[in-house]
Parts: structure tokens; sequence; C-alpha cells
């Protein structure tokens, strides 16, 4: 049977930035993906936005992640040629009670170490964006788009360069720890068995499911999971946006915003709506409530401009009643399990903060952590 350093499970854009990290670093790599090809799920069904790291609880792994990671991004953008554009955002005060909110944000963002967020009045906001409606907004200039395809094509491609091999069709089924590492069962057409020492588990959506299937872990370790879907309107016809528009956050999504991609098409998206399943079919029942949402910061839009776009699923591991949970990455130190590392509730910034993250996990595993 063969043996490997390390598997990798799942070829979304975590998974690609850790193997890539983790070959990089001298290992021998195997990634084991369900689908026919990388990024299927969560990793191609997102906004797209490199985030500034304004939101996030001061200190939690979000917020570290995501403003390291949005450094290490950009870099790697321009010495790779991926498309990228720093687009700045406008987070927009739609009337004067959500002012003091916006300019919170100007704080929010300073205790994690973001500190170019500006305050823009309404002559200056219709400088930049004629179309918007609002009585002031902050702007964040870091703020950027990706085209996240061709970056994760990138990760996969250095991640090959220097020896991994990725199988796709490929679901694992079952996994058992012993003293002498995993042994891993694949299912699929192919099925096979691999032995290995290191065993990370980046499956996104299915990472808690999988986790539950070794034994040898201790339950408690792993998190409920919880999926919020998205869905996405598209705007038809040009884009009168230069920059991307907020509106104030909710709880769990930052509310309906428009963003737009690198070919310059504007998308509404994402809300927000509690499932049981993985089922990204699109209701189009939503566009009323998108219309209204739009219509708050752009009130001459048309609703016949809006066209149903896609669906996405937020890995969460936090309910509709609890406060929001950070990234959950746990190594040996936390569930005893030697070279195995769990990757739960990688929802947005994950993008953003994949190179990061594959920082944590290579380190990780390096330290036997
Ligand atoms: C609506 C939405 C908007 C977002 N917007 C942004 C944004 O603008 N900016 C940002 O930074 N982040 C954003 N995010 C977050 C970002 O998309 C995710 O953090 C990131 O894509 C997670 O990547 P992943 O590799 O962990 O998961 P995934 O992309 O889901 O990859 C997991 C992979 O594991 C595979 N898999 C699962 N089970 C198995 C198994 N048993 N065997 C083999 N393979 C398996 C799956 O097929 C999948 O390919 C957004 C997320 C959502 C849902």
């Amino acid at each position: 049977m063969d043996r490997i350093d390390c598997v990798v499970i799942g070829a979304g854009v975590v998974g690609l930035a850790i193997a890539r990290a983790l070959a990089l670093a001298g290992k021998d790599v195997i990634i084991l993906e369900v689908e026919d090809s990388f990024g299927v799920h969560t990793s191609s069904r997102n906004s797209e936005v490199i985030h500034a790291g304004i939101y996030y609880q001061n200190k939690s792994l979000k917020a570290q992640l995501c403003v390291s990671g949005k450094k290490m991004l950009y870099e790697y953008c321009e010495r790779r040629n991926i498309p990228f554009k720093r687009t700045g955002k406008l987070i927009v005060a739609t009337n004067e009670s959500e002012v003091v909110t916006v300019k919170d944000y100007i704080k929010k963002a300073e205790e994690n170490n973001v500190d170019d967020l500006i305050w823009l009045d309404k002559n200056q906001v219709a400088d930049l964006e004629p179309d918007i409606k609002c009585v002031g907004a902050v702007f964040s200039p870091s703020t950027g788009i990706i085209d996240s395809h061709t970056y994760m094509l990138s990760l996969l491609g250095d991640a090959e360069n220097a020896g991994s091999v990725i199988v796709y069709n490929t679901p694992v089924e079952s996994i058992k720890a012993s003293k002498e590492g995993f042994l891993i069962q694949t299912g699929g057409t192919a099925a096979f068995e691999l032995q290995t020492d290191t065993l990370i588990n980046a499956a996104g959506l299915n990472a808690c499911d999988l986790a539950h299937s070794i034994a040898e872990l201790d339950k408690a370790f792993i998190p409920k999971p919880y999926f919020a879907k998205a869905h996405y309107y598209s705007l038809s016809g040009r884009s009168p946006f230069k920059h991307l528009i907020y509106p104030v956050a909710h709880k769990a999504s930052l509310g309906v915003h428009v963003t737009i991609d690198m070919g310059g098409n504007a998308r509404f998206g994402p809300d927000l709506e509690w499932v049981d399943d993985i089922d990204y079919s699109f209701d189009n029942s939503r566009e009323e409530a998108f219309y209204d949402a739009i219509r708050q910061y752009w009130p001459s839009v048309k609703r016949e401009w809006l066209q149903p776009g896609y669906t996405g699923i937020r890995p969460k591991i936090s309910g509709p009643t609890d406060p929001a949970a950070d990234f959950l990455i746990q190594g040996q130190k936390e569930h005893a399990v030697k070279g195995l590392v769990n990757l739960f509730g990688i929802e947005s910034p994950g993008l953003t903060a994949s190179l990061a993250i594959a920082n944590v996990v290579k380190k990780l595993v390096e330290n036997n952590d």
C-alpha cells in the first residue's frame, strides 16, 4: 500500500493553498477531491472579494489571517500575474441613523491594524459613484477583487511543480488513526487505500461530517455544522459602479452588496437563508427582497435589470442565534490525534486568508502541534 507524508482532503482554495505550502516545504502531498475538478463548491460560489479585515472580532483568527492573508494575496497576484484589482469599497450609510455604525467601522478596522479607512460625505461619495444615494460612506482603499479560478489554478500549479499529486473523483470514505498514522479508504470507481503521517481535513461544508468518521477523534472537538445559503443576482448591462458598494453588515452576513468581477460585470448578494442540505438550486422568489435591499442605496435600479445568478453555501459553525464563530483550526495539541489538522467554519474571509491559513497549518504540521 502507498504511504505518503501528507494527504489533504479537499481541493477548494484552502486545501490547495495548504497543499502548496506543504509541498514547497518539501513534503510529499496528495490532494484527494471528490469532484472532477478543483474549487467546485464554496471556492467558486463566493463574491471574489479580497477583504480588508474590517468587521472581524479583534484578535480573532478571522481578523489576523484576513489582514496578513490580504497582503500575501496581493503580493502573490502581482508576482504571478493573477488578475486582481484594488477597487476599493464603500460602506454606505443610507440614512442618519446608520452613520454611527458606519463610522464605527473605522475604529473597528484600526483595532485589526487596518488604518486606511476614511469617512466620505455624500458629495465625496457622489464624486466616486454618482448613482449611489447615501448620507455618507466609509471608504476602504485596500479592498479588492480577484479572479479566484486563476488563483486556484496557480496554487495547484505550484503544488504540482513541487511534486504534489491531485486525485479527482475520489471521495474519502473512512479514516482510521493509529500510532503509525492514518489509513484512508476512498470510494469512487477506482477506490484505493492510502497511508499517511499527516492528514489535513479541508473538506469545507463536509469537514465536520468527515471528522466524525475518524473513530479515534474525541467528538467533543467537532463543532455542529450549520449551512447558510446565499443567492446572487447579476446586473444585466454595463455596471455603473467602479467600487464595491456595501450596506451596513448584519449579524451573520455583510448584507446584499454590489461586487464587480474582473470582467467589469456587477452582481448583487449574498443574502442569507439557513438550510439543512447542500443544494445550490436558485430560488427566484427572492427577487423582491433583493430589489428592495438594492434600492436603499441605488434608487434608480430597475427590477428587470436583475438576473438570477448563482448560489453558494457558507460553512458555518455557529447557528442563527449564536454569536459569530471564528475559524477553527485544530492540530494535535488540541485534539490529541497525532498528525491530524481539522479546519472548520472556513467561511468568509477564507479566500482572502487562504495563504495565511496555509502557513498556520504548515507550522502545525512542522512543529507537531
Ligand atoms: C456566499 C459566500 C461569499 C463569500 N465571499 C467571500 C469573499 O468575497 N472573500 C473571501 O475572502 N471569502 C469569501 N467567502 C469564503 C470563501 O469562499 C471560503 O472561505 C473558501 O472558499 C473555503 O474554501 P475551502 O477550500 O475551505 O472549501 P471548499 O471550496 O468548499 O472546498 C472543499 C472541498 O472539499 C471537497 N470534499 C468534501 N468532502 C470530501 C471528501 N469526503 N473527500 C474528498 N473531497 C471532499 C469538496 O468537493 C470541495 O472541493 C465566501 C463564502 C460564501 C459562501
